[in-house]
């Protein structure tokens, strides 16, 4: 671990989350050092403790997770680790927690939204975390105002792909820097606060830097919109012109329940809820968090929870069945006459499509529109428009794997998006003044192996390593395809301004 700086001053390290060519285990470190009468005292925040997806590349026989080394902020008091902060509920970001608990380690107090506090309540019962050990939650909200030591934050929504996801504003005397946490620029979110631009605007003439959430930067354009999905669904639903619509929805996305939903209102079909125990465990989370399905129908349609056959001959044959599901159940009767599917992720429902595919039910995917899918991180369009509100900042890039941002840099030089330089990696400390960070400390970036022996988690160092081409990296782009799509990029953007003048 670090050693604890010499320097006065604002200091900031992703401890996981800019690995070399993986996207997970997100934790960053935001430490202030300050002096009163002589005396120097730290204020640190952690942002996220997430888990890492790939541990088995770690090879440590018997693991059943990996996480980032805060071990140091817990044991060496210098640091005065106040609190962590919670961005949102995604397993990269929120289930580092429970892991440590589980070693027996003392958490500060925690800070997040409503909807991750249900989320991490559900992996306290599941890991069976005593009361006793679980940190006092804070439930925040857009616009709430904290001060951690010598920190100030101002937590802003942000819009994702799960509910109470947020960004920080984290102010220090060296410096303002905005914390994206997993964001797009999508003001058309259902049921909750959008990106909050409007503070963003506000405040971008004091906004130095940007850590930012770059997971999506290698596709052009503006990230799908809430919307573009909600009008995508409707057109499908009401071009196919069958009686009962197929819509699969992947369980961790609440707000695809909720887009799905409102196609069926606005075209005043019935909805069925059919889906394994992970779809309708969130399903009831969406309900206990406050979102009432029978209210939005308010009888203009019917929603049914199951596949009950009484209940289903109430539909009279018309209705969208909302859910996981890997089978055309008999319940349905569905045929090639009556059905259509409509397909919402990549290879989650392959064996659904194997399904439809032998009873000839037709059906669209993912691949045929992308949009389908919805998406929680902002494209390239996101960042520069993000840039041309916040002009002239500071980005610092995370939640990416290190060579796409290395690619990255003589296209965001032509759209003057300010990129921090050296590309940070884990276990690099930077110190931040104003609109300069630099790279102030390093050493080796290592993960814990988590497994467990009982009811007690180990956890083993183990160095970070490439692990290319395993598990989640091939869900994302390779070096090559990432450097020829930003060059493709650039021309196009060197053309149109050689066209314009
Ligand atoms: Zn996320």
């Amino acid at each position: 671990m670090i050693e604890f700086p010499k320097e006065n001053g604002l200091y900031w390290q992703a401890i996981g989350g800019n690995n070399i060519d993986q996207i997970s285990g997100h934790c960053y470190q935001y430490t202030d050092i300050v002096s009163y009468n002589r005396k120097r005292e730290a204020s640190t925040l952690i942002v996220d403790i997430g888990k890492f997806d790939n541990h088995q590349a770690l090879n440590v026989s018997g693991s059943s997770a990996a996480i980032p080394d805060i071990r140091e902020l817990l044991a060496d008091a210098s640091w005065n680790l106040k609190a962590v902060f919670l961005t949102h509920s995604h397993p990269d970001h929120l289930n580092g927690i429970v892991h440590y608990l589980k070693a027996g380690f003392r958490l500060p107090e925690l800070f997040g939204g409503k909807y991750t506090l249900m989320i991490l309540k559900q992996l306290y019962d599941e890991f069976a975390v005593a009361a006793e050990k679980r940190p006092k939650f804070h439930i925040v909200k857009d616009g709430d105002k904290l001060k951690f030591g010598s920190l100030d934050v101002e937590v802003l929504s942000s819009s994702h792909t799960c509910f109470d996801s947020f960004g920080l504003i984290i102010r220090s005397k060296d410096a303002v820097v905005y914390h994206t946490g997993d964001m797009k620029i999508d003001n058309s979110t259902c049921f909750r606060k959008p990106t909050n631009l409007r503070r963003l605007k506000a405040l971008a003439p004091e906004i130095d830097c940007v850590v930012a959430d770059f997971y999506g930067i290698y596709d052009d354009g503006f990230a799908v919109k809430e919307s573009d999905t909600y009008k995508k669904l409707t057109a499908l639903i009401k071009k196919s012109d069958k009686d009962k619509i197929f819509l699969p929805v992947y369980p961790t996305h609440p707000e695809m329940y909720l887009i799905a939903f409102l196609a069926a209102l606005k075209l005043k079909k019935n909805v069925v809820f059919f889906g394994n125990p992970d779809f309708c465990g969130y399903l009831k989370l969406i309900m206990d968090y406050g979102i009432s399905f029978d209210k939005m129908a308010a009888g203009r349609i019917k929603v049914v929870y199951g596949h009950d056959k009484e209940d289903l001959k109430k539909l009279k044959n018309n209705y969208v069945v909302i859910g996981t599901y890997n089978h055309v159940s008999l319940a349905f009767e569905a045929d090639r006459h009556n059905s259509f599917g409509i397909i919402t992720a990549k290879t989650f429902f392959n064996p659904f499509k194997g399904q439809l595919n032998a009873h000839n039910i037709p059906f669209v995917t993912v691949d045929d529109y992308p949009e389908l899918q919805g998406f929680g991180h902002g494209f390239l369009g996101d960042y520069e428009y993000l840039n041309s509100i916040l002009r002239g900042v500071l980005f610092i890039p995370t939640h990416c794997p290190v060579y796409v941002i290395d690619n990255f840099r003589e296209l965001a030089a032509y759209m003057h998006i300010n990129l921090i330089e050296p590309t940070p990696r884990n276990g690099e400390l930077f110190k931040i003044k104003d609109k300069s960070c630099r790279l102030y400390a390093a050493q080796p970036p290592l993960w814990l192996v988590v497994s467990y022996h009982g009811e007690m988690a180990c956890l083993t160092e183990v160095a970070q390593k490439a692990t290319s081409g395993m598990g989640f990296l091939k869900r994302t782009i390779s070096n090559r395809r990432c450097r020829r799509r930003f060059k493709m990029y650039l021309h196009a953007r060197r053309r149109s301004e050689h066209h314009a003048n």
